[in-house]
């Protein structure tokens, strides 16, 4: 496959980490000048963006959380006036402070390029037609997909996820080859093309780009086999663009991150220290480039592990292992968008503004999902009361399950029971 940019992807560690720092200084000035969040945070540590000397002097900067994202709503992260924006975010309209995003013409010009290493990275070409599948909730995906795809020639072709067998219909017609969607799509499609009768050998789809969700090593065999397609993962990050951030080449070991555009470290979630290469921790990103809305030591809630040695495809950039747990991601049940903030902020309101330590139990029995919410009761939380207790059980029960549209189901169980690297446990079998 070729690289769509050799001299950047393929740069010496030296080179990587001088580029870096350069544009850390620059990234640190700008924000330090222009963001009051990170004016104050610094000044909080006597810091000044020229004590910077080393990539290492980096580690005692303050992180950024997605609470300082909301807490700043609706401009208050950006780091240009409003005059430069040309394009806003808010991939979370449902909060009453969503996080909004700025993008520049540069920034957009950054992420178009950044598509297009990804699509080409995994073969795409002029000849092809790229069919996006995206569902309605990840809409603000298509657009970087879409103009990255453009940028090198394919023809696109972006369809929202509503009915299966239109969807392979349009696929055999238009002589999709590229199929970019999530997961949990793709198995759906299998079905439907086994049910509509075509066979899968008359059609031209030979790659999949596979993202939006975690998944697993099972799912993309399964995926594999019966869509005859080479499946590859891409990470998205709302916050930064959606996807481009992280994507795997071929040698589907790892997917490279972008070193020339962001700078990843992995910490412990808990302790919050710097971890080694190859310890698995949450994944914190720096944003080295983005003009309208900078991010210093952003806290993704990824569990991933981080990878320098030099690829086999000839990239040089570290590769993230593949995310198989989002601390704080969402996910989707009965059709149903779960975000883990949402139903804290249920739970928070229903407990006198204390936010609890829960984690979603997902479940499939006999085709159906299921939802348990186990919330960790503390000497500070709810009631000591027994009976009280189940009062509260009820009433959470009650609001989150009005909330999404059908039953959930609530349970308390002792402060410390629950793994807090895990906030979501999604045991279905795709
Ligand atoms: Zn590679």
């Amino acid at each position: 496959m070729d690289i769509w940019d050799p001299q950047k992807e393929s740069m010496k560690r030296d080179e990587i980490e001088q580029l870096q720092l350069e544009r850390l200084q620059a990234t640190l000035n700008r924000v330090y000048k222009n963001v009051r969040h990170y004016k104050t945070s610094f000044s909080d540590i006597d810091f000044m963006p020229e004590d910077l000397q080393s990539l290492t002097d980096f580690n005692k900067l303050p992180f950024t959380t997605r609470q300082d994202l909301r807490d700043d709503y609706p401009y208050g992260m950006f780091a240009v006036t409003l005059r430069e924006v040309v394009r806003l975010h808010a991939p979370s309209l449902g909060f009453e402070k969503p996080v909004v995003l700025g993008f520049t013409k540069n920034d957009l010009n950054c992420w178009v390029e950044l598509m297009a290493r990804c699509l080409s990275g995994v073969g795409v070409t002029k000849d092809d037609v790229v069919q996006i599948s995206m569902p309605t909730w990840k809409i603000l995906n298509t657009f970087g997909i879409q103009r990255g795809a453009e940028l090198i020639g394919a023809s696109v072709l972006p369809v929202s996820i509503k009915n299966l067998p239109n969807q392979v219909k349009i696929m055999r017609d238009f002589r999709t080859t590229i199929l970019v969607t999530t997961p949990g799509f793709a198995m759906g499609l299998i079905n439907a093309i086994s049910s509509s009768g075509i066979d899968m050998i008359t059609l031209s789809l030979k790659q999949g780009i596979i993202g939006s969700e975690a998944w697993s090593e099972n799912t993309r065999n399964l995926i594999e086999k019966n869509l005859h397609i080479t499946a590859t993962d891409i990470y998205s990050l709302t916050e930064i663009f959606g996807p481009g951030v992280a994507w795997e080449c071929h040698e589907k070991n790892g997917l490279h991150i972008s070193e020339d555009h962001f700078l990843p470290e992995i910490i412990d979630p808990v302790t919050l220290e710097p971890l080694p290469p190859g310890a698995e921790g949450e994944l914190v990103i720096t944003t080295l480039t983005k003009e309208a809305f900078p991010l210093v030591r952003f806290r993704t809630g990824d569990l991933t592990s981080l990878n320098y040695t030099p690829c086999g495809c000839g990239r040089t950039h570290a590769r993230i292992s593949r995310i198989s747990k989002r601390t704080d991601d969402v996910f989707v049940m009965n059709a149903t968008c779960v975000i883990p903030d949402q139903i804290n902020m249920i739970i928070t309101k229903l407990n006198n503004g204390k936010e609890p330590v829960f984690q979603l139990q997902a479940e499939r029995k006999k085709d159906r999902d299921t939802l348990t919410v186990i919330i960790e009761v503390t000497d500070t939380m709810f009631f000591d009361e027994i009976k009280k207790q189940l009062l509260i059980v009820d009433d959470i029960q009650l609001a989150i399950s009005e909330f999404l549209g059908w039953n959930v189901h609530v349970k308390f169980v002792e402060q410390g029971s629950i793994d807090r690297k895990k906030q979501v446990l999604d045991n279905r079998s795709l």
